[in-house]
């Protein structure tokens, strides 16, 4: 799923750079199986990009469009879908499993919830799937009808316009459902209540949801440097103080790059989803966390990322967006801490964090942190919100 920060309001954002460049949409990507065994992939790319004209697309779906359309749906438009597309670790993990697995297709009534461009349910119609529903609610959906028709899958792939909450699907059931639908910080848009409702409606008892498992992890940076450049910065604003916007600029979390020799703590698994057995109250938690210092440094920020698995293929597949694996347009996030936090080797930030989809907007996701460190040079015990929006 596309989502940059603020992906679904504005296209500006897909401008927006990264202050570490890891060599966007790394040529060398990898993605990794139950072995580990990186995978070059970098011939693979020009094969997926391939897959959508951006000029071509714009003229057909853009043509009648305003700013204001997309303000509100940015799946309309094909920027992200681009991005997503040359996100090789993304779409190359998915390709792989799908491909190396073909047993779990073959002969399978396939729902690709959230089709975007259709990608998924050619890679499925392309391992041997006897029939693929592809549901997208977007614009992106009359593309995705003519990529099906001019790779000839139209007779295997039906594509579906509108809500998965609303369509009719032609079949009472599926075998399998297949599904990009992570957003930055696992959860933000709130896609994945979308596969659990499909789940429940159609698929069989014993059928199969891809990826069927998430995790959540946090860690610990140093990062004065940039905390100065965005958070900071707002105290003199050329000799004005507009310390005001300080407070939404922490409340923010910030979907960035982070460089894994930030890394001050080791990473704590936080909480893993089951999506084949979830309930869609389950996107609501609070879990306890301790960050145990691996040298004398000072904390800036927590950071989330997540992991995506597999794991009904053959060998255990997936990937992670954290800080030491291969750049993704997920990135990490970042969630500053009103204090310096001055941490010995040894000692624990301890504390929780609670996440649930904003009561008025469930796209956008709240974030409760508590955090305490009694340290010999740092005693702090505070709570702190986000909205993730
Ligand atoms: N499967 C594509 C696109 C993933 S992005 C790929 O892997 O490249 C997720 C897509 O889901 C977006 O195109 C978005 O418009 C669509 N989507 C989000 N919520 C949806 C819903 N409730 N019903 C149908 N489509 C949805």
């Amino acid at each position: 799923m596309g989502k940059r920060k603020g992906g679904s309001k504005s296209l500006a954002s897909f401008t927006e750079k990264s202050r570490y460049s890891n060599g966007y949409l790394a040529a060398d990507a990898t993605v990794y199986g139950a072995d580990n065994a990186e995978v070059d992939v970098a011939e693979e790319r020009a094969e997926s990009s391939n897959l959508v004209d951006p000029p071509e697309v714009e003229a057909l779906v853009g043509s009648d469009k305003t700013s204001a359309d997309y303000y509100f749906d940015s799946y309309s438009h094909f920027g992200i879908h681009e991005e997503m597309l040359k996100d090789v670790v993304r779409t190359k993990t998915y390709q792989n499993v799908i491909y190396q697995n073909a047993f779990i297709f073959k002969n399978k009534v396939v729902l690709d919830v959230g089709a975007g461009t259709g990608i998924l349910s050619l890679f499925c119609a392309k391992a041997g799937a006897k029939h693929v529903y592809a549901v997208e609610c977007s614009l992106m959906a009359d593309m995705a009808k003519e990529i099906v028709q001019a790779n000839g899958f139209s007779d295997v792939i039906t594509v579906l316009k509108g809500k998965i909450e609303e369509i009719d699907l032609p079949v009472t059931h599926v075998d399998v459902i297949i599904s990009e639908w992570m957003g930055y910080f696992l959860l933000f848009e709130n896609m994945l209540n979308t596969v659990l409702y499909a789940r429940d409606k159609w698929l069989i008892n014993d059928g199969i949801v891809l990826p069927d498992k998430t995790s959540l992890y946090l860690t610990a940076i140093e990062d004065a440097e940039y905390k100065e450049d965005k958070i900071e910065f707002w105290n003199n604003v050329y000799s004005f103080d507009m310390s005001c916007i300080k407070k939404q600029a922490m409340m923010e979390p910030l979907v960035d790059t982070v460089d894994q020799n930030q890394i001050v703590t080791n990473c704590l698994l936080l909480k893993t989803m089951d999506i084949s057995r979830m309930v869609s109250g389950d996107v609501s938690f609070t879990v306890p966390f301790k960050l145990v210092a691996e040298r004398n440094d000072f904390i800036h920020a927590l950071v989330a990322y997540f992991d995506v698995a597999f794991t009904k293929c053959h060998k255990l597949m997936g990937f992670s967006t954290g800080p030491r694996s291969k750049y993704t347009h997920w990135k990490q996030t970042v969630l500053y801490l009103e204090d310096v936090l001055t941490i010995c080797e040894g000692e624990a930030l301890v504390g929780s964090m609670s996440v649930e989809p904003n009561k008025k907007n469930p796209r956008d996701v709240d974030i409760i942190l508590k955090y305490s460190l009694n340290g010999r040079r740092c005693q702090v015990s505070r709570t702190q919100c986000y909205k993730m929006r």
